[in-house]
């Protein structure tokens, strides 16, 4: 006996707490070989009584006996396994999973037992080959005729071997000829030793059946043995082996070819019959779950299919991860610019110390001599309390140790009467034709004293110096409006220097030399020139009989970063001096920059959001456009997991593919913009580090399956007869 129903009974509770009893008092037994017609007007109860036999339904009273065990005492495991090896379903409007090809589909019951491909692959080719299916292996569902797919559903019925196999108006959908094809496949099933019990509506099926169950209001009303019908099961020794395909020991038919040789071949069949109950148990590879690499495998054929709506969606996302990288680059590309120049100016170990002000910049003022030295005593006291060794010594109490240096920085653009406070007079060659140039006047902008941490690296040309004693250095700007085409070229030329300070009787003129071009990047289009303080310093001494210049800025080079920032923190507690005016502006764009970046993330966070809501509303639309397909991979045996395994695994590949899509397109539009900014600008404020993209396509991720976790959990939780009955 394969199957045995005791008094079952089978209510449904309806929304207003009444009871609805679909089934009562059932009490039949099945074996081996039948072929079974459930017959019944509408509503009578049929597909109650087949969902209970396929375990898809436990909640009903008495007794559903399967061989041995009753169904009542299996676990939840136990029953997905139960309809995944003991039951194949066949149903009236064919259920085949529409992204799958017939290969897919026949073999997913496979698939969820995790069994290799090749095995999979064996052993689909011969159901598949048995039921005239060969040629359409990699077929869709809709490129097939009913009858085709109503055989693929067979095959996927037959594919774990069951023992029974429900079908539910397998013939419903099929015109009378393609029903007799079905029918006669159904029969052969029959003869190979397994249960069939279809439920079926025409009394011309039932007829060709071997018993007829009638049930009317959910009472058992008939059951006659057909006499006039002839089983093939008992005699199946006696009958050719051509006349009715074997489609229990399929599977023997594999490990006879690979495993046994020929004359261990009937052995092999019979012990293989002898345990008909245990068809799996000679399987080498152990039985396991629906594996990862399969659920993507399934996810990327879904995604596939509605590839449109999730490229839709996928750009939707990969705008807001574009947005985020490129926020991101910029900031850095900013920061990181500013900071560049800032490093450009100063050193770690210099303090420019110059007076506050909001002239500060264009006209700084001077320090005093007594001014000076009464810097210096504080800031030696300052270090003296922070227990630092370190001292400021000026050039008038150590002429060699001296730590304290001077800078004179003034804009010398405007003079009165609108001339420059300072020039060069530069005298171009004599052309050919003899005819006289005249000297060329170059006004400049703004005039500095080379800092005491100048090098190479500040300087522009390969043959430019750091400018000493009788030299000047010039931005590239000022080098240009000498009117020599090459800047090189204007190193080492000679020309008049004129200064007007105001506080000099008597402009200063005198021959220098262009030692170099100096990088003023920030300043690059300004007309600069530097001078050596010491130098410019005896100018205006020689010039004036008088003591000299007086610095708008003291640089104080210290021995290690350490004493730079005391010596910075106490500069910050005077409310009459600043650090050096570059820093300053560093600071400020920083403090900028952090207000900015907080809206940036605020925004960035909002768009983040409304993708995570945006994968949700599509993954939740895609669980119920595949509710169908959920109730059709339930009733074939998979568990909860696997339900939720697939979706999960279907947002995960969303998030890696919007990830991906976003890191494309940053990196194009990244490009683009750098681009279009070093031909604007000769620079690109824009720095994309590769671990932006990382947290890009990790935040990606993350949003996806956080945005799965509700639609997944849904999908799994779906009742397989409703979602079966889902239209
Ligand atoms: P059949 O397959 O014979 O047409 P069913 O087994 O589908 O009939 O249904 C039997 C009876 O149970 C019908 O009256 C139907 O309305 C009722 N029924 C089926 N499913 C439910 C349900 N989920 N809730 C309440 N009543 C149900
Ligand atoms: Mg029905």
């Amino acid at each position: 006996m394969v199957l045995q129903l005791k008094n079952v009974y089978k209510e449904y509770r309806l929304d207003n707490k009444e009871k609805f009893t679909a089934l009562q008092d059932m009490n039949m037994s099945f074996e081996k070989g039948e072929l079974v017609s459930i017959v019944g007007e509408s509503g009578s109860g049929k597909s109650t009584l087949m969902n209970l036999i396929g375990g898809l339904d436990s909640d009903y009273i008495g007794q559903i006996i399967i061989g041995e065990q009753d169904l009542k005492s299996f676990k939840q495991s136990e029953l997905d396994d139960y309809r995944k090896k003991k039951i194949g379903f066949v149903f009236q409007s064919f259920n085949l999973i529409p992204h799958l090809n017939v290969m897919d589909n026949v073999t997913i019951g496979l698939t969820l037992s995790n069994v290799k491909e090749s095995k999979k692959q064996e052993k689909a080719k011969i159901l598949l080959d048995k039921l005239g299916l060969l040629n359409h292996i990699k077929k869709k569902p809709t490129q097939l005729s009913g009858g085709q797919k109503q055989r693929v559903a067979i095959a996927r019925a037959l594919i774990n071997d069951p023992d029974i196999i429900l079908a539910d108006e397998p013939t419903g959908a099929l015109d009378s000829t393609t029903t007799q094809q079905i029918l006669d496949i159904l029969k052969d099933i029959a003869d190979s030793g397994k249960l069939v019990i279809m439920v079926t509506h025409s009394e011309k099926v039932a007829k060709i059946s071997s018993r007829i169950i009638e049930i009317s209001d959910g009472r058992l009303v008939r059951d006659e043995k057909n006499k006039d019908y002839i089983s093939n099961y008992q005699n199946n020794d006696l009958i050719a082996k051509d006349k009715s395909v074997d489609f229990k020991n399929f599977e023997s038919e594999i490990s006879t070819e690979s495993l046994h040789t020929l004359s261990e071949k009937d052995d092999s069949n019979n012990k293989l019959n002898a345990k008909q109950d245990l068809p799996q148990k000679k399987t080498k590879r152990k039985e396991g779950h629906l594996s990862l690499i399969s659920a993507l495998k399934l996810s990327l054929h879904n995604m596939w299919a509605s590839k449109v709506k999730n490229i839709l969606m996928s750009i939707g996302v990969s705008i807001s991860l574009i947005s985020l990288i490129l926020m991101l680059s910029f900031g850095a590309g900013l920061t990181g610019y500013i900071s560049d120049q800032a490093l450009n100016y100063s050193s770690p170990n210099v303090v420019s110390i110059s007076k506050k002000g909001a002239t500060s910049i264009i006209a700084p003022q001077s320090f005093s001599q007594e001014e000076i030295e009464n810097i210096s005593i504080d800031i030696n006291d300052y270090l003296e309390k922070n227990n630092s060794d370190f001292r400021v010594v000026s050039k008038e109490e150590d002429e060699y140790e001296n730590n304290l240096s001077y800078g004179f920085n003034m804009l010398t653009g405007f003079g009165s009467g609108g001339s420059a406070l300072a020039k060069i007079i530069y005298q171009p060659e004599q052309s050919e034709n003899d005819e006289e140039v005249k000297p060329k006047e170059c006004p400049i902008f703004y005039s500095y004293t080379t800092p005491p941490y100048y090098s190479e690296k500040h300087l522009l040309t390969e043959n430019s110096k750091i400018c000493g004693d009788g030299q000047i250095m010039l931005s590239s700007a000022s080098a240009k409006a000498m009117g020599i085409e090459k800047i090189e070229d204007v190193v080492g030329k000679k020309v008049t220097l004129s200064i007007n300070l105001p506080e000099l009787k008597t402009p200063i003129e005198t021959e220098v030399e262009i030692s170099g071009i100096v990088d003023v990047s920030l300043f690059s289009g300004m007309l600069v020139m530097y001078v050596d303080y010491d130098y410019l310093n005896s100018r205006v001494k020689a010039n004036n009989d008088s003591k000299g210049l007086s610095p708008t800025t003291l640089y104080i080079t210290t021995n290690n970063k350490k004493t730079t920032s005391l010596i910075k923190d106490y500069i910050s507690t005077r409310n009459d001096l600043s650090d050096s005016v570059e820093e300053k502006l560093v600071r400020m764009f920083d403090e900028m920059l952090d207000t900015f970046s907080i809206a940036l993330t605020i925004i960035a966070g909002i768009s983040l959001a409304v993708a995570l809501i945006m994968i949700l509303v599509v993954l939740y639309i895609s669980v119920s456009e595949r509710t169908k397909e959920i109730g059709v991979l339930k009733s074939i045996g998979a568990r909860k997991k696997d339900i939720k395994l697939i979706f999960s695994t279907e947002s995960f590949l969303v998030g890696l593919f919007s990830g991906l899509m976003g890191i494309i397109f940053t990196l194009i539009i990244g490009g683009i913009l750098i681009l279009t900014f070093n031909a604007l600008i000769g620079f690109a404020p824009i720095r994309m580090m590769w671990y932006y993209f990382v947290e890009a396509l990790a935040i990606s991720i993350v949003i996806s399956v956080l945005a799965g976790l509700y639609p997944s959990a849904k999908a799994g939780r779906l009742d397989p007869i409703e979602s079966l009955r889902h239209e």
